[in-house]
């Protein structure tokens, strides 16, 4: 019989060896969680996926944000999950409540308002603090300011292939600033003047505006009017010192003045992504095909059998969204002038 042990635990040597750490450098950078502590069984979800397909490789740490305090048990699961070091972070009130401009009776009709039209979280106040809070204040967070940069996750994601290069490190060393792995339009009737609110702030801060951006993803008419086409932003990896910088910061307190977070129901995926058009240059976003991601409803699952296999992908490239009718991902490619992958029109 062998001398090694059936089994091992976690006191024996050799059990840190199990992680196969990936060589080379890690980057300054963090995976980001907004989360309650009733979402602690989803969220673990995610970071299973995460570490199995990526982490427990790489051990980089990660940051869990909320409004309340995270319970015990909260944080004695999830440092059990993630390879690196976690941190809890308690939201200041100044980024979860209403500024003092709102108007707070105009703010309660438009949620009884949009009750009544049935606009998914149209009558929510918590869910507006989410979306001001995802797009104004997450990047600059005590625990945050540490890093430059991260990578959000959100409850009940699925990774469905080996992620076997560091996405941080395409991120830092290429120069990019934000990327994506599935695009669609919004639903208009959350969003009507953001786009008014926009422009506003392109002719008040002309002085932003990248020379390179990406207005045909954003406009089919030079900027007129909004096509609705946006990232997802619950898969984003990016550069926070991009989020923490003047540009970005301008905008956002252009429309948070503006009101709509409350007047409206802004989220913080057509802000983001109009940022990114309009802010950045093109070659600054980047889109990551061989991450490939489920959040409900929508799936990227990377086109072509051999990529598939290789990554040991366990996804159906029939739910792939990216070509399909209601994404925006092909607009990016010919906008950029990239080549789609072969075999995409069989996904259409
Ligand atoms: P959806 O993806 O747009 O349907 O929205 P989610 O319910 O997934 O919320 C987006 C993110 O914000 C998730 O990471 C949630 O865990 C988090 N979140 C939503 N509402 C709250 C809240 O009231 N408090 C906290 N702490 N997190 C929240
Ligand atoms: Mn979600």
């Amino acid at each position: 019989a062998s001398d090694a042990p059936l089994a091992m635990t976690p006191n024996d040597p050799g059990w840190g060896d199990l992680q196969g750490i990936a060589p080379g450098p890690r980057m300054n950078a963090t995976f980001v969680t907004l989360a309650r502590n009733s979402d602690i069984w989803e969220i673990a979800e995610s970071i299973r996926q995460v570490e199995d397909r990526f982490n427990r490789r790489y051990g980089y740490d990660w940051v869990f944000l909320n409004d309340q305090p995270f319970d015990d048990n909260f944080k004695k699961i999830t440092t059990s999950l993630v390879s690196g070091t976690t941190h809890y972070g308690l939201i200041p009130e100044e980024h979860w409540s209403f500024p003092e401009w709102i108007d707070q009776e105009k703010a309660k009709k438009v949620r009884e308002d949009m009750k009544e039209r049935k606009i998914i979280y149209g009558d929510s106040i918590s869910y507006r603090h989410m979306c001001r809070f995802e797009s104004g204040f997450f990047f600059r967070q005590e625990l945050m300011l540490n890093y430059e940069f991260y990578w959000r996750v959100e409850p009940s994601i699925k990774l469905f292939c080996d992620i076997h290069y560091d996405p941080f490190r395409v991120i830092a060393e290429s120069g990019k600033k934000y990327s994506f792995v599935l695009s669609l339009y919004e639903y208009i009737d959350t969003i009507p003047t953001l786009w008014a609110s926009t422009k506003k702030f392109m002719a008040n801060h002309p002085e932003h505006i990248s020379d390179d951006n990406s207005m045909a993803f954003l406009s089919d008419d030079g900027g007129e009017t909004y096509n609705k086409c946006h990232f997802w932003s619950n898969f984003e990896v990016g550069s926070l010192e991009w989020l923490r910088s003047k540009p970005y910061i301008d905008y956002f307190e252009a429309l948070d003045r503006d009101g709509g977070f409350f007047y409206e129901r802004w989220g913080d995926a057509p802000i983001h992504s109009i940022a990114a058009g309009l802010l950045l240059k093109k070659d600054e976003i980047h889109f990551f095909d061989d991450i490939a991601y489920y959040h409900v409803p929508f799936t990227h699952c990377p086109t072509g059998e051999q990529k598939r296999l290789d990554l040991r992908c366990h996804c159906d490239p029939k739910e792939n969204f990216d070509w399909k009718g209601y994404s925006c991902t092909s607009r990016f490619f010919e906008l950029n002038g990239m080549t789609k992958p072969e075999g995409y029109e069989e996904q259409t």
